[in-house]
């Protein structure tokens, strides 16, 4: 930049192929590289800078500025970006976009000469402009973080507190990262956040805004260059977190238009969706070596009289809101975005279709799991096609990058098209581990029964074809969807299940077995002890029920123990209904030690539980020690202490909330009566349904809605939040074990509180993801790996 030149950044991780495609396309003629990273670069015909091996004759270079004619219709850098047709394509920007980008970030969000900022993204991203050159520009401090530092959440953690930084950018992805591995913030501080690069849920503002001086949503395309509007989150835009779909874009920023557009190039009204078109100084001159496609994205702009004035159609869906602020509503095309990477599906597609084995494919992105985005690939494979899914996966890293990689390949026989002839992408299937592999092991239902459950299950799974070998929760299931079919199931065939049925039988020819009563359930009579897995001679693992009361959810964690780790579950009482819930701990503690000495009569013992059911194991070791018996591993599964005691961190903490709860009062009153109306809502749909108020939903669901496994549940969540509230923990002469994957857990710091529990310590092992996503796939195996480390191995 300084001589006058244009970059294009190359990262050493991508595939060969990919920094061919760029070396060639770019027609490079200086690159600037590390000697170590020679080795790793197709062949080129520009002149090698080593920075290191270099660096005797650089030093002897003249270190005076150069003055160089660059002008601001001159490039400043070429950024590549995914291209639908199958190859990236190189977005290129001119210095007077960046200067006028820079200048006008310099006063909103704004940054001085004081500011430290942690630079977190690679230069490959557009986004790194931002980071390294306004503060250079403004005389502020720059800390980097290295790539692996970005990737751990608890070192980027320690990095962003140790660094002492004021500023950071970074994609939502990587601020739930960040939530994820403990961030509680820094308190009172000057902390100034920018999110960007993906949409900024409501619920993710909620929770970085308390923690920050200030957020800012940062909207743009790399082709107009980083940024090309701003909002700053204010706190009413909080208030009615829950039941907003989006935090604003807000507006152009210096030297920038925006407009929302109809198909024919007019604007919509306040209020109505329409294609975001963007124009100004920012604009890129273009995409390098491709007029067709320049011509078709940078359109002429029809609202100026400048000859050479364009418009740049983003592919965006937005409105404006009447304040005047910009809402992102969604994509338009198949453009996508995964952990803040810009990603055209169709490029995937076009990779994939030139391997020999496929016959047709379509690239998806699913959230099956909520905040699990993930891509999946569809295809029909060539008849007598041999091949595994590795080799589809290695066949793509030879010109893919990692993060473009699908997770899940399904193979179909013929992919579901639309009435009009297109891949119905809608009703393409939640990938299941079976078919992923064949497309052979598909089992129509054979009776009545079987058909009977199976619509069940297409309603509550959103799944057309199941085979009734198909695992329920393989194909999308989960508890609670466990507990929707069995309440169609008692509404539809007026037969009742218990939620442990599933235990045994999960596809929908065994549940049909279960029906027709030709296999004993093991579970018809009921009894808080649930034997989940019960071969083996090793000391059993008792794993305590969480809020809900049920105790389905270990089925995935015990799969990947060892297979001859007994495994028994406590459910709550009260959740078949037969009788009420307990609103104690020390009751459940106490009725739960009498179950599990009936199978482990001496200690020591191996206790576990997620959630509330750490409590209650907490309370269960207490209880053992008062009669003599030892808890070789009392495991924490995600939960915070109890909160019988209070550290300064906490009182801080209080005082932040207290200060945030202040400004939503000072805020609400400004808002307009159906904000208020909407705020007020969602409060009271939480009185209603699981507070206090829920008596009514409850009487609903049980005498007009006849949904009694959902009531049962309702029932015994209110119980165990009664007893929550009212247990008083006391210091546990012992040592629990922590696996924590924090999320919103964290404000009681590290250990979540529990070291002012457990007199001899906590041991902390860190899990990828949310409190939500621990117990799932494919998060559940971690956390089972790690288990297994301090269960017993004889
Ligand atoms: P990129 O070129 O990688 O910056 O990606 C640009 C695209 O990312 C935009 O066209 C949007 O689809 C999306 N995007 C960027 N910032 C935001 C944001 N704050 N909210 C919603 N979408 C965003």
């Amino acid at each position: 930049l300084k001589a006058g030149g244009a970059y294009v950044p190359l990262d050493p991780a991508f595939p060969t192929d990919r920094l061919a495609h760029m070396l060639s396309d770019s027609q490079m003629t200086v690159l600037v590289a590390q000697q170590a990273l020679l080795s790793i670069l197709p062949a080129h015909q520009a002149q090698v800078v080593c920075l290191d091996t270099d660096a005797a004759i650089i030093s002897q270079a003249n270190n005076q500025n150069p003055s160089s004619d660059v002008a601001t219709e001159h490039l400043a850098y070429v950024i590549y970006t995914s291209g639908s047709t199958g190859k990236p394509k190189g977005v290129q920007i001119l210095q007077g976009a960046v200067t006028n980008f820079l200048s006008s970030m310099q006063l909103q969000p704004g940054l001085n000469a004081q500011d430290i900022l942690l630079a977190i993204t690679t230069i490959s991203f557009d986004i790194a402009v931002l980071e390294l050159y306004l503060p250079l520009l403004i005389g502020a401090q720059v800390v980097l973080a290295s790539r692996a530092v970005v990737a751990d959440g608890i070192k980027l953690t320690q990095l962003l507190e140790t660094s002492q930084a004021t500023f950071m950018q970074a994609t939502p992805a990587t601020w739930q990262l960040l939530l994820a591995a403990g961030w509680s913030g820094q308190g009172k501080s000057s902390l100034k956040i920018l999110c960007g690069g993906e949409a900024l849920s409501p619920q993710l503002a909620a929770e970085l805004a308390p923690k920050v001086a200030s957020l800012w949503n940062m909207y743009g395309p790399t082709e107009a260059t980083v940024w090309a509007t701003i909002y700053e989150v204010k706190a009413a835009d909080l208030l009615s977190a829950s039941q907003r779909s989006a935090i604003s874009v807000g507006q152009p920023i210096a030297n920038t238009q925006t407009y929302i557009l109809d198909p024919f190039l007019q604007p919509v009204p306040v209020g109505v969706k329409g294609e975001l078109y963007i124009g100004g100084v920012q604009l890129a001159k273009g995409y390098l070596n491709r007029p067709d496609l320049t011509t078709e994205k940078f359109i002429p702009n029809p609202f100026s009289d400048q000859p050479d004035s364009r418009l740049y159609r983003t592919g965006d869906l937005a409105r404006y809101l009447p304040t005047g602020d910009i809402e992102y509503i969604g994509r338009i095309d198949n453009q996508v975005k995964i952990r803040g990477y810009r990603i055209e599906l169709g490029e995937i597609e076009v990779v994939l279709a030139t391997h020999p084995a496929v016959r047709q494919n379509a690239v998806l992105v699913r959230e099956d799991l909520p905040g699990d985005k993930r891509l999946v690939a569809y295809l029909v494979p060539n008849e007598q096609a041999h091949f595994t899914v590795k080799d589809l996966r290695d066949f793509l890293s030879q010109t893919l990058p990692s993060y473009m990689i699908p997770s899940a390949f399904v193979m179909l026989a013929a992919l579901p098209l639309t009435p009009n002839g297109k891949i119905d992408r809608r009703s393409l299937p939640v990938p299941t581990i079976d078919r992923s592999q064949s497309a052979t092991s598909f089992t129509e239902p054979r009776n009545p029964l079987e058909e009977s459950i199976a619509q069940i299950w297409r309603q509550v799974l959103g799944i057309d074809q199941i085979s009734i070998h198909d695992n329920f929760f393989e194909v999308g299931g989960n508890s609670l969807l466990a507990v929707q079919f069995l309440t169609k199931l008692g509404n539809t065939l007026d037969q009742n299940l218990p939620l442990v049925t599933f235990l045994n039988a999960q596809t929908i020819e065994q549940l049909a077995l279960v029906l027709q009563g030709q296999e004993k359930s093991i579970t018809s009579s009921w009894s808080p002890l649930v034997p989940i897995q019960t071969v083996g001679e090793k000391p059993p693992l008792f794993l305590v029920h969480a809020i809900w009361g049920n105790v389905l959810f270990y089925r995935k964690l015990a799969h990947y123990l060892k297979p001859d780790q007994p495994v028994y579950g406590l459910q709550a009482q009260g959740i078949d209904g037969e009788s009420d819930p307990l609103i104690s701990i020390s009751k459940m503690a106490a009725n739960y030690i009498k179950e599990i000495q009936k199978i482990q009569p001496q200690g020591p013992y191996y206790l576990g539980g997620f959630s509330f059911g750490a409590e209650v194991a907490f309370e269960i070791a207490q209880q053992l020690l008062t009669q003599g018996h030892k808890t070789s591993l009392l495991a924490i599964l995600d939960a915070t202490a109890p909160n019988s005691l209070q550290s300064e961190t906490l009182a801080i903490q209080a005082e932040t909330s207290r200060n945030w709860q202040k400004q939503y009062f000072q805020d609400l009153v400004k808002l307009t009566w159906p904000e208020r109306a909407n705020y007020f809502l969602g409060k009271m749909q939480w009185h209603f349904t699981i507070g206090k108020l829920g008596i009514f939903y409850r009487s609903y669901l049980q005498h007009i809605k006849r949904s009694l496994p959902d009531l049962y549940l309702l029932q015994v969540h209110f119980a165990n939040h009664q007893a929550s509230n009212g247990y008083k923990a006391s210091v546990y002469p012992g040592h629990v074990h922590l696996f924590r994957c924090p999320g919103d857990l964290s404000e009681k710091g590290v250990d979540l509180g529990w070291g002012k529990l457990a007199l001899d310590g906590v041991t902390i092992s860190q899990i990828p993801g949310s409190h939500t996503t621990i117990m799932e796939e494919p998060l559940v195996k971690d956390l089972a790996e790690k288990l297994a480390h301090f269960l017993p191995k004889i």
